[in-house]
């Protein structure tokens, strides 16, 4: 199957309700860049009020059918559903990068990840077992199932537009919800793909739609009374913001937030590595990823060995269009994303942090209109300074020299985000001990970025995530299910008469 026009060609990027594309009613429109020239690539329509309210219906009618198909029919829909994300593995990583700027061979393990999730929904009849009890009391069964909420809504950020929906869509569906997604609307057009892949797999109507928009979109759903759930991922003044306004309107809701994660390197790791992961978890996907390693914490006296060799590196990174095959770094989504981060390089400079390696202004010969900006490297950072405190969202990589490994547990435990951490080191009990100390919901221990398989479950601490339920996982399928507990006896074990105490095994 060749990509759909609309993802070929400069045609707008729709809603997809009800089995179908739909344009906007409102007529707002955004521009869709091509970060890596700097061009207009196409416009995406913003849902307006209505818009949202036609979703939500669609999703509601589909909903008794879905909720009542079983769920291995379901998982026969997510089987299929799968074959179709293998086949179109490629243009679906292309579509990313053409939007988001990320290199080509990322966008591919974006895809391959948000694949996980999808194999881990087509074991949805194992999932949704319940437990049975055999006599709690004579003659009396107990047992739980796990049923539906009903229309459930995702609303995504820009820098994973196929993995993050995938966090969230494939678990909701495969338990018998009807979606609503809201993508970023820098990097829309993923979503459109996707939902004519679930078409194509035999997703029934209206069991998955997607309003593209912006914050009409996103209120729309916060106040909708048959929305039931909301899961967001996105920045934390937004996540806090959802979840509040979620909880408002009584709905349940998870919403991931921001990060600043820290990798702790201890004298005794291995340099060499070390450095090949600092350059890769700081500097990959340009810095925006919430999982990106955006401190060095640099123990004792690692810090004069390290950062001589993570100066050569940052200035020689390739950056370039990414679909250009050999290329480390893309551009930055936005214009204005760039801005920022050049902005809170002058912010570290005037704070007093030593600029080691300076990436403004950096220009790739053939795109000079592009979003391009440089690795940068800043060494000497205190935690009081904007630059360690706040969460940039680019390639800049501060490192903060302490004297020893409970100076570094105490920063990191200090910080108010706590996605994830690393702590790299050749000592088992340090690495034993940093596992069980550390305030953070995601650890690896001699591994940068330790995005947790779709078994296990995503989520952070803190002001990292808003809720209870971590996305994907055990965690996932109890968040997009409730329990039912059913006790059952039949008539011959049924007592003669009223009973007015309080029932108890017997
Ligand atoms: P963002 O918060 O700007 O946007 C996320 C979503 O919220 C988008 O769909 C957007 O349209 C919507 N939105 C934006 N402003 C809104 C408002 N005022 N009211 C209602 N809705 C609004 O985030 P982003 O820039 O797209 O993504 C980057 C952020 O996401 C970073 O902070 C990053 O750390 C975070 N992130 C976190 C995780 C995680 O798992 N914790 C994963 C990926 C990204």
């Amino acid at each position: 199957m060749a990509a759909p026009a609309a993802f070929t060609s400069n045609t707008d990027i729709t809603h997809f309700i009800n089995g179908k594309p739909q344009a906007a009613t409102g007529g707002r429109k955004q521009a869709v860049y091509n970060p890596a020239t700097g061009e207009v690539a196409r416009q995406v329509h913003l849902a307006s009020v209505d818009d949202v309210n036609a979703a939500v219906a669609a999703a509601k009618a589909a909903f008794p059918a879905w909720a009542d198909a079983p769920p291995l029919r379901r998982a026969r829909v997510m089987f299929k559903f799968l074959e179709l994300l293998n086949q179109q593995r490629d243009t679906l990583a292309a579509i990313i990068t053409a939007e988001h700027g990320k290199v080509f061979t990322d966008a591919q393990g974006e895809v391959t990840r948000g694949i996980d999730i999808v194999e881990f929904a087509c074991g949805i009849p194992q999932l949704l077992k319940g437990d049975y009890t055999e006599q709690v009391s004579t003659g009396i069964d107990n047992w739980t199932m796990r049923q539906p909420l009903g229309v459930v809504a995702g609303i995504t950020p820009f820098n994973f537009p196929v993995m993050v929906p995938m966090w969230m869509f494939p678990v909701a569906i495969a338990c018998g919800n009807t979606f609503v997604l809201k993508p970023s609307e820098r990097d829309p057009a993923a979503s459109l793909f996707i939902a004519e892949l679930l078409r194509q797999a035999g997703l029934p109507d209206g069991v998955f739609n997607v309003v593209q928009g912006d914050k009409v979109a996103v209120d729309t759903l916060l106040g909708h009374p048959d929305v039931k759930a909301l899961s967001f991922v996105g920045s934390t003044p937004i996540a806090q913001y959802i979840y509040e306004t979620g909880a408002h309107h009584g709905k349940r809701v998870q919403a991931l937030g921001g990060a600043k994660n820290h990798m702790v390197v201890m004298p005794d790791a291995d340099i060499n590595q070390t450095v090949d992961a600092l350059i890769g978890s700081a500097y990959g996907s340009a810095g925006e990823r919430c999982m990106a390693i955006s401190v060095a914490v640099l123990v004792g006296d690692v810090a004069d060995k390290i950062v001589p060799l993570l100066a050569e590196r940052a200035r020689t990174l390739k950056i370039k269009n990414g679909m250009e095959l050999d290329a480390e770094m893309g551009p930055i989504v936005t214009r204005e994303a760039l801005n920022r981060i050049e902005g809170y390089v002058g912010i570290g400079v005037q704070e007093g942090a030593s600029l080691v390696v300076d990436g403004r202004g950096h220009k790739v010969a053939g795109h000079e209109a592009g979003f391009f900006t440089g690795g940068t490297l800043f060494d000497h950072v205190t935690p009081n300074m904007r630059i360690y405190k706040e969460e940039i969202f680019g390639p800049v990589l501060a490192c903060v020299r302490v004297p020893d490994f409970a100076a570094a547990v105490e920063l990191v435990n200090g910080h108010e985000y706590g996605n994830g951490v690393a702590c790299f080191t050749s000592d088992g009990n340090v690495a034993r001990e940093f596992a069980r100390r550390i305030q953070v919901g995601m650890v690896g221990i001699n591994v940068p970025i330790p995005v947790p398989m779709a078994w296990h479950g995503f989520g952070g601490w803190k002001k990292s995530l808003f809720g209870d339920m971590h996305a994907y996982g055990e965690e996932g399928v109890r968040f997009y299910t409730k329990q039912k507990s059913v006790m059952q006896r039949w008539s011959s074990s049924a007592p003669k008469g009223a009973e007015f105490a309080m029932p108890t095994s017997k």
